[in-house]
């Protein structure tokens, strides 16, 4: 029989932290323990190569009834992570969290309060941001963009400390998307939304997981994930400059007649064109985008694969466990006798 549902899963994505793992479990069982309400805690290794796994296993043999550990045989990325964890995640309420330490896990209650209040949709905002200035500066230029072009309304899009309702997780573990952005898609799922600031600290350990690449990669799917006006955006473009150019022509033709052949502006004139060739590199790219992301879903391939699952079971029993939405081999394992595949 599995455990009984708790009232808040809070869900970890963790991918090569074994720096800040033994702090991030000192500081997070207690807090939750404070909260005084059943927890789980739904850990998701995205294919650490460190020993993240065995810190893992550790700390589901100290305490196998608040937490479970869902291991991926390889990196999936965060959104994945965070996606397993939620698919995998029983409580009424859940909590998504870095294990960097960088969302203060005192500030879980503040969330848990906002979802008692019948708020299904808990955004943060962090106070003063702990983060390089490249990342912040980059960040608010991605936001604006993001408000402006997307239906989503978040003040703070990069935070992924987020309370979620069971309702909204429900929806979140239907979408069949590959690659998303989290709080933007919970975010349109919700009924009754609300923005908290939070504290923000810097990373207790270790590097950031995400390079420039990931990084663009990561803002390439909040933009061409929720919009398409980049594209059209194009096509407007596209019309000006033939209108334009078909007014230069005319221009052009009227001159030839007027003062007779001349070739000066001839450098100018390459400027121009190298300017519109690349508007147009730039379109294609833009359009490689959206084709990638089609390409991506039609191929259905499984958004991660799951190679064990670490979960305590109240009678004890071995048992082969849910196989998850996806591709799944759980190992189930009793309480306080931690044994995985
Ligand atoms: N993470 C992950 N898979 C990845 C990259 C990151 O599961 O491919 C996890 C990481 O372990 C951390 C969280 O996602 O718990 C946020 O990562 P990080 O702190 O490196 O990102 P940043 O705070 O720099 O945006
Ligand atoms: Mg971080």
């Amino acid at each position: 029989m599995p455990l009984p549902v708790p009232k808040l899963s809070v869900v970890i994505p963790v991918y090569n932290e074994e720096q800040v793992l033994p702090s991030l479990f000192a500081r997070l069982y207690p807090a939750l323990d404070a909260l005084g309400i059943s927890y789980e805690c739904v850990f998701v290794n995205d294919g650490s190569k460190d020993r993240s796994v065995a810190l893992l296993r550790q700390q589901f043999q100290r305490r196998p009834r608040h937490t479970r550990v869902v291991l991926f045989h390889a990196n999936f990325g965060q959104h994945s992570a965070v996606m397993a964890g939620l698919s995998y995640s029983r409580g009424d309420y859940v909590v998504t969290l870095d294990a960097d330490l960088q969302n203060p896990p005192e500030e879980i209650g503040k969330l848990v309060s906002m979802l008692d209040q019948g708020y299904d949709y808990v955004g943060t905002i962090r106070q003063q941001r702990q983060d390089y200035w490249w990342r912040r500066f980059l960040s608010r230029g991605m936001n604006r963009l993001r408000e402006r072009i997307t239906p989503v309304r978040i003040t703070d899009q990069g935070c992924m400390m987020r309370g979620y309702s069971r309702s909204v997780v429900t929806a979140l573990n239907q979408t069949r998307e590959i690659n998303t952005f989290i709080p933007a898609l919970a975010s349109l799922y919700a009924m009754n939304p609300i923005e908290v600031p939070i504290t923000h600290e810097e990373r207790y350990a270790g590097q950031s997981k995400y390079s420039l690449y990931s990084l663009i990669r990561l803002n390439f799917d909040l933009i061409t994930g929720f919009s398409v006006v980049p594209l059209q955006l194009f096509s407007m473009i596209g019309m000006a400059v033939s209108t334009l150019s078909a007014l230069l022509v005319v221009y052009l033709f009227v001159r030839r007649i007027v003062m007779g052949p001349e070739a000066e502006g001839v450098f100018t004139l390459f400027g121009v064109v190298f300017f519109f060739i690349g508007l147009a590199l730039f379109g294609i790219g833009l359009l490689g985008e959206y084709v990638g992301r089609i390409y991506a879903q039609v191929r259905e391939r499984p958004r991660y694969i799951v190679e064990a699952v670490l979960e305590a079971h109240d009678d004890g029993a071995l048992e082969a466990g849910d196989a998850s939405p996806l591709l799944a081999a759980a190992a189930i394992t009793d309480p306080g006798q931690a044994i995985a595949r």
